[in-house]
């Protein structure tokens, strides 16, 4: 039998990217999928793969600064599947690159709202649900940007290492009543984020691959793939020990 069969994983911002890539290994295991994006087209578009490939799922419009749209993210999947066993705080944001005197309080305040207090708003609505439920398994979406500084990245930076804090603290509150919460650290993957920040970077002259590969010890950025493995592994009953931890997945960066 699939690991996650008659199990509900939520995954915010999985219309594209790390997201996605999660939410179809949730399904390949079995898994009731609630896909959730602000845009809707990328998350149709997760769903519709996931039914192509015979699995089952849902689409949620959801912006994860929103309180309103959180609970009602939240309500829904638990109406539609009846119950929240995973959760998946993806969705995030990388902002413009600029040192941090020539940062932009809109740049700041935008991805702060998203990855910090995103994931914070998203927390809480699970793990009320959880609490109900007698217990669950959450992945938070760090970076190794949570890790370590990355010079022109202050705003992300700082929201990174906001969500490790909240990962370690939920971890300490809720490990007791059966709630495992922890987190992941990619390095670079090749998704349109990375893309974004070697464009950003390189003013267009260099891709992604140009750029991040040589960065990675291992020699090359990773694939989302790559990323969701972890995360489906940390919600699955073998990761029943897993709980507040931080763990890179960054094909040897921090290890440098
Ligand atoms: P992506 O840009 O490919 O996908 C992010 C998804 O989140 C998109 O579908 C987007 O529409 C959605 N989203 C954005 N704002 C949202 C909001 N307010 N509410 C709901 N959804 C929203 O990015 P990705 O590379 O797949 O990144 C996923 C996560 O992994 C992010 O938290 C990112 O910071 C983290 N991460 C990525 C990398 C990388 O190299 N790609 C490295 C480390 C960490």
């Amino acid at each position: 039998m699939a690991m996650f069969s008659g199990k509900t994983a939520l995954i915010t911002g999985s219309g594209a990217g790390i997201g996605r890539a999660t939410a179809l290994k949730f399904a390949a295991e079995g898994a009731n999928v609630v896909v959730s994006d602000i845009h809707a087209a990328g998350g149709e578009e997760t769903v519709a793969m996931i039914h192509k490939a015979g699995g089952r799922a849902m689409f949620q419009l959801a912006d994860v600064s929103d309180s309103a749209d959180v609970a009602a993210l939240v309500a829904g999947a638990v109406d539609e599947y009846g119950r929240l066993d995973c959760a998946v705080n993806n969705a995030g944001i990388e902002g413009r690159i600029a040192p941090l005197g020539d940062q932009t309080e809109a740049n700041y305040d935008a991805i702060m709202a998203i990855n910090a207090k995103g994931t914070f708003l998203c927390l809480r609505e699970e793990i009320r649900h959880m609490l109900a439920e007698g217990g669950g398994a959450i992945v938070n979406l760090s970076s190794v940007a949570g890790l370590i500084g990355f010079p022109g990245l202050s705003p992300y930076v700082a929201s990174k290492h906001a969500v490790i804090g909240m990962t370690r603290n939920a971890a300490l509150e809720y490990g007791k009543a059966g709630i495992r919460v922890n987190a992941v650290c990619p390095g670079g993957i090749d998704t349109r984020m990375l893309d974004s920040l070697a464009d950003q970077a390189t003013g267009g002259s260099r891709s992604s691959q140009q750029m991040m590969d040589p960065l990675h010890p291992i020699g090359h950025i990773g694939t989302p793939e790559e990323v969701a493995n972890l995360i489906v592994w940390l919600c699955s009953p073998e990761a029943s020990f897993m709980l507040g931890a931080v763990i890179p997945v960054d094909g040897g960066f921090v290890a440098q």
